[in-house]
């Protein structure tokens, strides 16, 4: 599993078997036909697209002209080009495995997620701009109540699911969350950890779903420290989940 760097903090993700080669929300199509000359071999068959926006999909014309790969996306929205439209429940079968869709809206309106089990491997879950390592993607098109049923769907995955994020937002992340919740060891460790992968130029990514249950404070919003946190800064008495999880998306986007 390959996450190829594109723009500024975007990966997209490739997987190889063989030598046919799937690719996850391809925003840059030449990267990809780059990554793909190296072997003259490889036959990039397939495409999964989480969402609509144009840092996922601004590739997709190059790529599907240059190799004809079949693209799946969300079935609730437009891509630039023709796609098999997925949503909850649906299957897409690749070399020896099975990516079952989940409906995940909230970040847009239409976002799915792609999860499969590999034999003998830990599974794998690109999320697109729903979940990212120590945060979760902005409400441009859904509510918060929608965004924490996506997020309580994805928490209830194997926690050894390795996740493939669409960005490189880990460390600005873990800063916001360090300041939710100052006391938690776990999230001290990880920040370092990943510290560390990025002086050495290295993703963070894929991250563990267990450790970001342990960490990522909009996994988080009904643990009691979050809960607190969120009530000193806002002041606000009794709020349910969902108001809770608004007013720490709030939060976090006025943070510095
Ligand atoms: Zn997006
Ligand atoms: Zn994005």
């Amino acid at each position: 599993m390959t996450p190829l760097p594109a723009f500024t903090d975007n990966y997209i993700w490739l997987l190889q078997h063989q030598q046919q080669v799937l690719a996850v929300d391809p925003g840059d199509g030449q990267a990809v036909l780059q990554w793909l000359a190296r072997d003259p071999g490889l036959q990039l068959d397939t495409i999964l697209v989480t969402h609509h926006h144009a840092d996922h999909t601004g590739g997709l014309q190059a790529l599907v002209q240059a190799t004809g790969a079949r693209v799946f996306g969300p079935a609730l929205e437009k891509l630039p080009v023709a796609h098999s439209p997925v949503a909850d429940g649906s299957t897409v079968p690749w070399g020896p495995l099975c990516w079952q869709v989940l409906d995940v809206p909230g970040h847009t309106a239409g976002h799915v997620a792609y999860w499969a089990q590999p034999e003998g491997q830990r599974p794998v879950l690109f999320c697109g701009d729903t979940l990212f390592s120590g945060g979760c993607g902005r409400l441009f098109e859904g509510t918060a109540a929608q965004m924490l049923q996506s997020l309580d769907r994805l928490s209830q995955l194997p926690a050894d699911t390795r996740v493939c994020c669409a960005h490189e937002y880990t460390l600005s992340n873990l800063r916001f969350a360090r300041a939710v919740e100052p006391e938690n060891a776990a999230l001290a460790a990880y920040e370092q950890a990943c510290r560390a992968l990025r002086e050495q130029g290295l993703p963070t990514l894929p991250a563990r779903l267990g450790t970001e249950l342990e960490i990522n404070p909009f996994l988080r919003s009904r643990v009691p420290a979050v809960r607190a946190a969120v009530a000193h800064v806002t002041a606000t008495t009794a709020p349910t989940n969902a108001q809770v999880f608004a007013q720490l998306r709030e939060w976090k986007n006025g943070f510095q």
